[in-house]
């Protein structure tokens, strides 16, 4: 069995500690280096729960990198901490993949074009959780037969950046299959953004809530119907099973691979 050789940045965080534990339990998988500006000096395994890996958070990802040698960086901190991990990973020939939301489509073909100038595949991936993309796939497929849609994304209410990665990611496809939007009537919004954020041309609502964990709901209407469409995430473990899929592919992507979906056979 060929071992895949990993870091991950943001390895003190809500989601990189826990697909950290499930990486550390992965046959396949060997995790070389962890960074964060948090929990420097601790083991990753103690750190999980597990017993000790032998591996401690560091704070300076170059010097991880020329130290363990990795072949991905898998990144869960912040849009702009995980570009600049990006760029770094790309320069020195390590495969970055990404579950960090909030990239701009501006900021993903600036590393699209770093990524074949280097000729380093990578993926960006705003939901690794398989009944998401399900979800995300058939809301797609909704959108041609049912082009007034509203998409009510709801996280637990330390998520800083709103709308959700998926959210906006669930717009885009759905935008790309409306062939006509239909024309709107205005609404008077007797409070500001009582209709929600517009994004490509649909309405789009954000519920941050204690007790929440990740969940998305995308409400088709037609005539003398509704359609929903919904997906629940009860714990962080949803996401270890697509996060080790775009790991084990990567080195087979050519650029930016955007979306877990384009790494499966949907
Ligand atoms: P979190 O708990 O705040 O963890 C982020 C960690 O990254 C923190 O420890 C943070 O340290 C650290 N960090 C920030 N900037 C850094 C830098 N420059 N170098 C090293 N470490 C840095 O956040 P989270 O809940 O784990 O979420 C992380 C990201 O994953 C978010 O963008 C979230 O939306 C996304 N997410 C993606 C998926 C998916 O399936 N793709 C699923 C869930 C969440 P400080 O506290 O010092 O800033």
């Amino acid at each position: 069995m060929v071992t895949i050789r990993v870091i991950v940045t943001g390895a003190a965080g809500r989601m990189g500690r826990e697909m950290t534990r499930g990486l550390l339990q992965a046959e396949d998988i060997a995790v070389v280096g962890a960074v964060d500006r948090q929990q420097a000096g601790a083991d990753i395994g103690t750190l999980n729960g597990l017993p000790p890996a032998g591996v401690t958070i560091t704070t300076d990802l170059a010097e991880v990198i020329a130290a363990t040698r990795p072949q991905v960086m898998v990144d869960f901190t912040v849009a702009a901490a995980a570009l600049a991990n990006a760029r770094i990973a790309v320069e020195r020939g390590v495969s970055p993949v990404i579950g960090t939301t909030g990239i701009s489509l501006d900021q993903l073909d600036e590393l699209h074009q770093l990524c074949e100038d280097r000729q380093v595949g990578a993926v960006v991936a705003p939901n690794f959780s398989l009944g998401a993309v399900l979800m995300m796939h058939f809301a797609g497929e909704a959108a041609r037969y049912f082009p007034r849609a509203e998409i009510i994304e709801m996280h637990h209410d330390q998520k800083i950046d709103a709308p959700s990665g998926t959210a906006l990611k669930t717009a885009e496809l759905m935008a790309a299959r409306i062939k006509e939007t239909p024309k709107l009537l205005p609404v008077e919004e007797k409070v500001a953004g009582a209709r929600g954020a517009t994004y490509q041309g649909l309405a789009v609502h954000s519920v941050r809530l204690p007790g929440a964990v990740a969940h998305q709901e995308v409400i088709f209407g037609g005539q003398g119907q509704l359609l929903t469409i919904r997906h629940d995430t009860t714990s962080r473990e949803a996401f270890l099973p697509g996060l080790l899929l775009a790991m084990r592919k990567v080195n087979q992507c050519r650029g930016v691979v955007y979306g877990l979906e384009n790494l499966l056979e949907l």
